[in-house]
C-alpha cells in the first residue's frame, strides 16, 4: 500500500488560522499588533521570494512587517549597527535576517548580534543553547514545523528509533535535539556517514535535511517509517527533495511531499514565535 502523504500545507493552514485569532486577541489586550522586522542584504532573487511570502503571512493573520532592504555593499558593522537598534526599538517583536548574507560580513557574528528575546528564526547562541539544555525558548521554525507535522500524524516518539540526516545548525541538529526531547532514540548522519542507507533503513522515524536531490532511495526506508522530507532542491525537472518520493512511498507508512510538505509550516512557525516573542514581551514589561 502506498504512504500516506502528509499535508504540509493543510496543517499549515490550521495553524495559521490559529495564530490569527491569538494575534486578535493580544491586539485587544496589549493595543498593538505583533511586529516582525526583515533584513535582506544584496539582491538575491530566492531571498527576496522568501522574505515576501513572509510579509504575506503576517499581514493574513493581523500582524505588521517591515522591512530594511539593504545594499549588496553594506559593511558587517552596518548591519550590526541596524540589527542592534531593531533589537532596541520597542515597537518590534521579532528580527528575522536572511541568510545568506554576502561574504565580506560574518553571518554567525550577525546571529549573535539578535536580541535572544526576538530571535524568531532562533538561531542565537542563547537559544540554540536553551535547546541543548532542554528548556527551549524561541525554537527554529523549520525543525518546529517538522515536530508539529509528526505531533499532527500521531506519530508514537516515546522509544521510536528516529534518524536524522543532516547537522545542520538550522536544521539537522535542533530537529535531533528536538526528538531527543520527545524521548526518541536519535541517530544523526552526515556527509561522512559510512552505511548511510543502512542506518536509515534503523528509522521508525526519518528526517531527511541534507540539499541533495534524492539522495534517500526505498534502501534507505524501513518499511512502516515516517518520512519527514525537509530538502528542497531546484532541479531542471523542478523542486523535489533529498527523498526519491515514488519508491520512498511504496515503502514507508507516511511521507511529506516537497513541495506541500514541510516547507509550508517553516513560515506557519515563523508566525507562532513572532506571537511567543511578543507575548514574552509584554510580560516582561508588565512585570
Ligand atoms: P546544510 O547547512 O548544507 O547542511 C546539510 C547537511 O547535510 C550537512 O550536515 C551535511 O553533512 C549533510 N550532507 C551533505 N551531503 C550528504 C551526504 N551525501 N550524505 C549524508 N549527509 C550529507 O543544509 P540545511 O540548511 O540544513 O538544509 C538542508 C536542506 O533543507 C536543503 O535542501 C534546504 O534547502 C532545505 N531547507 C528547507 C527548509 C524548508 O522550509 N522546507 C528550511 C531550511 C532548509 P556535513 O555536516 O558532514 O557537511
Amino acid at each position: 500500500m502506498p504512504a500516506r502523504q502528509i499535508d504540509g500545507k493543510a496543517v499549515a493552514a490550521a495553524v495559521r488560522e490559529r495564530v490569527r485569532g491569538e494575534v486578535a486577541v493580544f491586539a485587544a489586550e496589549a493595543g498593538r499588533v505583533p511586529t516582525l522586522a526583515t533584513v535582506i542584504v544584496g539582491e538575491d532573487p530566492a531571498s527576496e521570494i522568501y522574505i515576501r511570502n513572509k510579509h504575506r503571512a503576517c499581514e493574513e493573520v493581523g500582524m505588521r512587517s517591515v522591512h530594511h532592504g539593504l545594499a549588496g555593499a553594506t559593511t558587517e558593522a552596518e548591519l550590526l549597527e541596524l540589527v542592534a537598534g531593531l533589537g532596541r526599538d520597542a515597537d518590534v517583536d521579532g528580527i528575522l535576517v536572511q541568510l545568506p548574507v554576502p561574504d565580506q560580513i560574518d553571518p554567525d557574528a550577525v546571529v549573535a548580534a539578535i536580541d535572544p528575546r526576538k530571535d524568531v528564526d532562533g538561531l542565537t547562541p542563547l537559544n540554540a543553547g536553551l535547546l541543548a539544555h532542554g528548556t527551549p525558548g524561541l525554537v527554529p521554525c523549520t525543525p518546529a514545523g517538522v515536530m508539529k507535522l509528526l505531533r499532527h500524524e500521531g506519530v508514537e516518539l516515546e522509544g521510536a528509533e528516529a534518524v536524522v540526516v543532516g547537522r545542520s545548525k538550522l536544521v539537522g541538529v535542533p530537529v535531533a535535539r528536538l526528538l531527543l526531547a520527545a524521548n526518541a532514540t536519535v541517530t544523526v548522519c552526515h556527509s561522512r556517514t559510512r552505511d548511510l542507507a543502512a542506518t536509515c533503513r534503523r528509522a521508525d522515524v526519518l528526517v531527511a535535511a541534507v540539499g541533495v536531490p534524492r539522495l534517500l532511495g526505498a534502501d534507505a526506508v524501513k518499511p512502516g517509517a515516517v518520512v519527514i522530507d525537509v530538502g528542497m532542491n531546484r532541479t531542471e525537472a523542478g523542486l523535489c527533495g533529498d527523498v526519491d518520493f515514488e519508491p520512498a512511498a511504496a515503502v514507508a507508512a507516511a511521507i511529506t511531499p516537497v513541495p506541500g510538505g514541510v516547507g509550508p509550516m517553516t513560515i506557519a512557525m515563523l508566525l507562532v514565535n513572532t506571537l511567543q516573542a511578543a507575548r514574552a514581551r509584554r510580560l516582561a514589561t508588565a512585570a
